[in-house]
């Protein structure tokens, strides 16, 4: 038999527990964007930073790839295109890919409201798409920006290629990508920083040296 408490007549010290619980579960997504050259390390920094830290990494570019091979997806084929010429994907596809993914990873644990946005916003049609879809919905923290020069993104991406599989590490693709990063991506991140939200970050370094830097940013941050 089912016995139910008596909820009616509690207290508010009674009630406060559940009510601070309760909060919790509603939290909003609390967002850090990562972002950078292509291979100037922003997924290989998520993925250590989701080892030492409670975020969820979702990679714009991996939920791309990931819809582009689903069967049955209505964008596979334009989404093929747009990543192999180093073009930036309508923002409706990508943001819904985005917004389903962080409320999934929600719906699983509600603990789980702090994300690593990694590639994304690349361009004004990005940032107006999120702000947009977003808007009162989750809370842009800061920007990790992963700053390197184009000679060093150019060598780690075709050192990449060798084994990625991707069909966009080879200097053809390359070299339209890193046109896209200066000519749309850095004006977003030039945005943030008028906001003085960004942290910059010497990503030419070694992977643990670089970390090192991110952590002391995190710290600083939370
Ligand atoms: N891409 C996109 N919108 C995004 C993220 C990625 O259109 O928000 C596409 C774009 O063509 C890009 C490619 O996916 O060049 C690869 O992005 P990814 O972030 O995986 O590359 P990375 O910067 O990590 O090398
Ligand atoms: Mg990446």
């Amino acid at each position: 038999m089912l016995v139910r408490e008596p909820r009616a007549q509690e207290g508010l010290s009674e009630k406060l527990p559940r009510v601070v619980h309760r909060l919790s579960v509603i939290m909003k997504p609390q967002v850090v964007f990562v972002l950078g050259g292509p291979g100037a390390g922003k997924g290989t920094q998520c993925a250590k930073i989701v080892e030492n830290y409670s975020y969820t990494h979702l990679s714009a570019g991996d939920l791309l790839r990931e819809e582009r091979s689903r069967t049955g997806s209505e964008f596979g084929q334009l989404i093929d295109t747009y990543i192999k010429e180093g073009k930036i994907v309508p923002v409706e596809i990508t943001i819904n890919l985005l917004k389903k993914a962080m409320e999934e990873t929600m719906k699983v644990d509600e603990k789980k409201f702090r994300f690593l946005i990694d590639g994304f916003p690349r361009n004004q049609d990005n940032l107006q798409g999120w702000n947009t879809v977003m808007d009162g919905k989750a809370d842009v923290k800061f920007v990790l920006f992963f700053d390197c020069s184009n000679e060093v993104c150019i060598d780690r991406c075709l050192e990449r290629g060798k084994s990625s599989g991707r069909t966009d590490d080879n200097r053809a693709s390359l070299e339209k990508r890193i046109q896209t990063y200066l000519q749309s991506t850095r004006p977003i991140i030039e945005q943030y920083e008028k906001q003085g939200k960004v942290h910059k970050i010497d990503a030419s370094r070694s992977v643990d040296e670089v970390f090192a830097d991110v952590k002391n940013i995190l710290e600083k941050e939370s």
